[in-house]
């Protein structure tokens, strides 16, 4: 297919988003539009992409769909000039798009050494130079670039990582799928007040790969 065909029909689901009442917040759908998602799969899966539906990437892991990408960035209400972290960079679309909300660097980390490449490879076609592509066990968090003002995680844990909550700023935010390890978690939005409490709101069900690690899932 070709990228002008691509880009109409990406063009299409941005503006499909934005009629159901999902994608609500303009920067996010400029971000969208700048950085399309048949820029981060594989070749053979580049007609899909405007599907509003998780697609296959390497090492049997998913892009998710944009419907959960733009809700994810939404309630994390991106500004530019925050330190922000992503776990599970899969294929490097997601921190594109931070990158793009945050006007600066991003730290995003992934454990399968495969997908760091792939990401990597995506991101460098894109243009974007200031995502970084750290490989390791996100569950324990990204201790040197700590503390963030918000934290993005897109893998299923069984609880919120400790880790992650004492890398947070005062007043920062955690956006992490918790529930099973099959199918359903709860979305979660983590706030750490001021005096290092934490106020949680739960945005429904989701369906996210586990949050394999220390702090996550045992392999
Ligand atoms: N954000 C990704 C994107 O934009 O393509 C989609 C991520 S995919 C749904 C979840 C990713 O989390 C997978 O690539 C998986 O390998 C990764 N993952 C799972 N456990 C992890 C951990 N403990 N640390 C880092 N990455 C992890």
């Amino acid at each position: 297919m070709k990228e002008e065909e691509l880009r109409r029909l990406w063009k299409r689901t941005v503006k499909n988003l934005e009629l159901e009442g999902i994608l609500r917040d303009e920067r996010v759908k400029e971000a969208f539009l700048k950085l399309p998602r048949y820029l981060f799969v594989e070749e053979k899966y580049r007609k899909y992409a405007h599907l509003d539906e998780p697609l296959p990437i390497p090492a049997g892991q998913t892009i998710s769909a944009p419907h959960m990408v733009a809700i994810m960035l939404q309630l994390a209400e991106l500004k530019p000039g925050m330190n922000v972290l992503e776990v599970g960079t899969g294929s490097g679309w997601n921190a594109a798009l931070m990158a793009e909300l945050v006007k600066g660097e991003v730290y995003t980390i992934e454990r399968i050494p495969e997908l760091v490449e792939f990401a990597r490879r995506n991101l460098e076609r894109a243009g974007i130079k200031n995502v970084h592509v750290i490989l390791g066990d996100g569950s324990k968090g990204f201790p040197p670039k700590a503390p963030y003002d918000r934290i993005i995680v897109t893998a299923g844990a069984p609880e919120v990582p400790k880790p992650l909550i004492e890398q947070l700023k005062p007043r920062g935010k955690l956006i992490i799928p918790v529930g099973s390890y099959h199918l359903w978690q709860d979305l979660l939005e983590v706030i750490k007040m001021k005096d290092g409490s934490i106020k949680v709101k739960n945005h429904g069900g989701v369906a996210f790969v586990p949050l394999i690690g220390e702090h996550g899932w045992k392999g």
